[in-house]
C-alpha cells in the first residue's frame, strides 16, 4: 500500500479545506480501503468524515432526508423506510454482507466503484484506471458487464444496489463544495462512461455528498426490489430492478422503473413507465414494458444471457409490487 496522510475532520470546513485533487474522503471505508490496498487509489490523504454530522434519517410528510454518513444497516431497518420506500430497505438489505452493511455508508454506497475486475488488478489496460491505456474488458471476459450505457471506451457495471431504489424514487443528492451546495436529481448525478469513463459523477473534486432526500408520494410504499445473482448472499446483481407501482381501479396510475447490474449508471427506465401507465397489471403488460426497458441492450458473447435475465428479473419484481 502506498503512503498517506490521514486526517480527522472536525467539521465540514476543515474537510472542504482538503487538497481536493490529493484527497479522498473516507466514511465507512470499504470501497476504498479495498482499491488503495490494491493499489487502484493512491490518494496523497485521506481525510476521515466520521465526526460530522450527516446521519440524520428524518422521514415527514414531505418525504425523507437521509444524511450521508447513515450506514446501509441502519437505513434498511428503519422502520418508515421499510413501510414508505420498502424498495430501498430491500435493496440495501441485499446488499454485500452484515459486517459491510454494518459499516457502509450512503454517501459511500452512491459513489461505489465498479467490480470490474481489469479495472481492479491494476495490471490490465483499462481507461477508468488509466485514461487512454485502453479496455481490456471488451475483447476479454465480460460476463458480468453492462448492456446498458457501455461505449468503446467501458463496459463496466455500477455495482450499487441502492442506487437503483433511489433512482426508482427520485432521489436527489445533496452537496457540498467550495462553491456552495448543490441538489442534484440522482439521473443526473451517474455519469454514462463515454469517452471518459474515469469520470463516474458529476461532483466535482472536493465536493462533498451530504445525503440524499426523497420525495413523499403514497405510492412508493407499493414497491419491490429483486436481485438476482450467482449466489444468495454476498454477491454482486447480475440483474436487478426497483420498482413501484401506482394501481387504482385496476388500471396503473403511474410507475416508476429502475434496472441495475445490466448498466454503466444506475438505469431509469422510462419508456417501460409509459407503456406500463394507462395498463392493467398483468402479466403481458408487465412483459410488454420489460421488452421495451431491454430494447437498447448491447450484449457482448459473454452476457447475452443478462438480456432475459434482467427481463425476468423485472417482471418479477413489477409482480411483486402489484401484489403489495
Ligand atoms: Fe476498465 Fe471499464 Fe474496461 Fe473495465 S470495462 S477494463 S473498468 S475501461
Amino acid at each position: 500500500m502506498h503512503s498517506f496522510a490521514y486526517l480527522r475532520a472536525g467539521d465540514v470546513d476543515a474537510a472542504l479545506a482538503a487538497d481536493p485533487e490529493h484527497t479522498a474522503f473516507i466514511a465507512g471505508g470499504t470501497c476504498l480501503v479495498d482499491l488503495m490496498r490494491l493499489g487502484v487509489m493512491t490518494p496523497a490523504t485521506v481525510v476521515d468524515l466520521s465526526a460530522l454530522p450527516f446521519r440524520q434519517i428524518d422521514v415527514t410528510e414531505q418525504g425523507a432526508s437521509i444524511g450521508a454518513l447513515v450506514r446501509n444497516s441502519t437505513l434498511a431497518d428503519h422502520p418508515a423506510i421499510v413501510e414508505q420506500y420498502p424498495a430501498l430497505a430491500q435493496a440495501l438489505a441485499s446488499g454485500a454482507s452484515p459486517q459491510l452493511r454494518n459499516m457502509a455508508t450512503v454517501g459511500g454506497n452512491l459513489l461505489q466503484r465498479t467490480r470490474c475486475p481489469y479495472f481492479r488488478n491494476g495490471f490490465a489496460s483499462c481507461n477508468k484506471r488509466r485514461p487512454g491505456s485502453g479496455c481490456a474488458a471488451q475483447g476479454g471476459e465480460h460476463r458480468s458487464h453492462a448492456v446498458l450505457g457501455g461505449s468503446d471506451r467501458c463496459i463496466a457495471v455500477n455495482p450499487s444496489d441502492m442506487c437503483v431504489a433511489l433512482v426508482a424514487y427520485d432521489a436527489v443528492v445533496h452537496t457540498l463544495g467550495r462553491r456552495g451546495e448543490r441538489a442534484i436529481p440522482i439521473g443526473e448525478f451517474h455519469l454514462a462512461p463515454g469517452d471518459h469513463p474515469e469520470r463516474e459523477t458529476v461532483l466535482e473534486p472536493g465536493e462533498l455528498v451530504k445525503g440524499v432526500s426523497l420525495p413523499a408520494v403514497p405510492f412508493f410504499a407499493h414497491a419491490r426490489y429483486v436481485k438476482v445473482r450467482d449466489r444468495a448472499s454476498y454477491e454482486f446483481a447480475l440483474a436487478s430492478a426497483a420498482v413501484a407501482l401506482d394501481v387504482q381501479g385496476g388500471r396503473i396510475e403511474a410507475a416508476r422503473v429502475a434496472l441495475g447490474g445490466v448498466a454503466t449508471r444506475p438505469w431509469r427506465c422510462p419508456e417501460a413507465e409509459n407503456l406500463l401507465v394507462g395498463q392493467p397489471p398483468t402479466r403481458g403488460a408487465f412483459e410488454a414494458a420489460a421488452a421495451a426497458a431491454l430494447s437498447a441492450a448491447r450484449p457482448r458473447k459473454d452476457n447475452l444471457f443478462k438480456v432475459e435475465l434482467a427481463r425476468r428479473t423485472l417482471v418479477r419484481a413489477l409482480e411483486g409490487a402489484a401484489a403489495v
